[in-house]
């Protein structure tokens, strides 16, 4: 309570624009994810990677944008691309070479994609994936992951009790088998007992919304062999873990599936999904052939989003530059695990590379005030993380910017210890 009073009295500004926002807005925004209780800070401006509120405080971002915000709030390259490709029209509602130019560069770091279509969000790249995947097969049903997160209306968070995501009775309809993640017996049974009828097996290589929980090699594995067994086709949504190598998770496994879905940073900052996959699914998109499935989207080519992406996929995704940012990531994760551990503090954190969340160890009933805790202190000391625990690393931070995180998460984690 108390860290809500002096977060109420540091932030007036952002009070009041909260209020003036809830006068039209349901919640005050139009993203549920980035409400922070007891009311969200609103923020005036981005450069590199710092943030500043309506209040006039900065606070260096380490939630980049749910992991969207990979280069940072600013990039002068992104920049130079977009007024390029404005420069040439806003809008053109034609093919384009900037639109296949894209196409090339992601077919060519994805062993799964042969061809590949793009949309406006990772949401629709994953219905339009499962859509495929159930024409292509014949098939109706399509096995989903506990704590599995494909989209705001795509998230199988109610069965396992998650304190975020709540109930989703908007789900969009199809026919979906969920299974426990990371449990092969618990997913066989559930699998075994429909193998006829299951057309698609969609599955994220690191839960991110659900807590960024690596998937095991073992698990992905064998859902990759399932998948071929039974006739379905394995998709991978990769909307997160694509930043993870030049070629995403299924890379660094060398697991090859059915479909890909990408979205948030490939299109160099606006918004974007892609899915793609191998000829044979792909195929049934393309307009030559009779019968085709019938897939638009005024925006789904927009010049600057084309040009944006294509710029960070040339210039700035590079191998080295992700490999850098990963292992940045990993060295943030182990430091703060054994920082947590010998000083016996009531959190951990789980992820992969430059993709992370703390978590509160606390007994369930504490866990929620444990982290928020965490999360009002660490602002308080300049740092910006989700509230819900998750941390993502941007081409915008330095190693020195991390020493100062890491040791600033200490500090706090061990203020919030004293009070446990
Ligand atoms: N899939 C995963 C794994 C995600 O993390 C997200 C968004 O966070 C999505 C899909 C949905 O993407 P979008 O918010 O662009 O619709």
């Amino acid at each position: 309570w108390e860290a809500e009073r002096s977060y109420a009295s540091k932030n007036p500004k952002s009070a009041q624009a909260y209020g003036q926002a809830t006068d039209h807005l349901p919640g005050g925004s139009t993203r549920s994810s980035i409400f922070v209780h007891p009311f969200p800070l609103f923020i005036e401006k981005g450069e590199g990677g710092e943030l500043t509120d309506v209040d006039g405080h900065v606070y260096m971002d380490f939630v980049s944008d749910f992991t969207s915000g990979i280069y940072g709030k600013t990039h002068p390259l992104i920049r130079s691309a977009i007024i390029s490709a404005l420069d040439n029209g806003l809008q053109l509602g034609a093919h384009s070479t900037s639109e296949s130019h894209l196409a090339s560069l992601l077919c060519a770091r994805f062993p799964s994609i042969d061809l590949i279509r793009f949309a406006n969000s990772g949401t629709e790249a994953n219905i339009l994936a499962i859509t495929a995947a159930l024409r292509h097969t014949g098939k109706r049903k399509v096995v989903v992951f506990e704590d599995g997160y494909h989209g705001s209306v795509l998230s199988h968070f109610e069965l396992s009790g998650s304190n975020w995501g709540g109930t989703h009775d908007m789900k969009v309809p199809f026919d979906y088998l969920v299974c426990p993640y990371n449990d092969i017996a618990g997913s066989d049974r559930v699998i075994q007992a429909h193998s006829d009828e299951i057309g698609a097996i969609l599955v994220e290589p690191m839960l991110g919304a659900g807590g960024c929980i690596p998937g095991d090699i073992d698990f992905l594995q064998y859902l990759r062999t399932k998948a071929t067994d039974i006739g379905a086709a394995l998709i991978f949504d990769e909307v997160q873990t694509a930043r993870l190598s030049t070629g995403g998770r299924q890379k660094t496994l060398d697991i090859v599936p059915d479909m890909t879905t990408l979205g948030k940073f490939f299109g160099g900052g606006f918004a974007f999904g892609a899915f793609g996959g191998n000829r044979s699914i792909m195929q049934m998109f393309d307009a030559r052939s009779s019968g085709a499935i019938s897939h638009g989207g005024t925006f789904n080519n927009s010049p600057l989003t084309m040009a944006a992406g294509a710029v960070a996929v040339e210039k700035i995704l590079t191998e080295e530059a992700l490999a850098d940012l990963n292992q940045l990531g990993d060295w943030m994760r182990d430091s703060l695990n054994e920082a947590f551990e010998s000083k016996s503090l009531p959190f951990k954190m789980t992820g992969l590379g430059s993709i992370n969340q703390v978590h509160c160890t606390l007994s369930k009933d504490s866990r929620t005030t444990g982290l928020s805790l965490l999360f009002h202190k660490l602002l308080g000391r300049g740092y910006w993380i989700a509230q819900r625990g998750l941390i993502s690393l941007s081409f915008a931070m330095t190693r020195k910017d991390v020493e100062g995180f890491v040791n600033a998460v200490i500090g706090c984690a061990e203020e919030v210890g004293k009070l446990a």
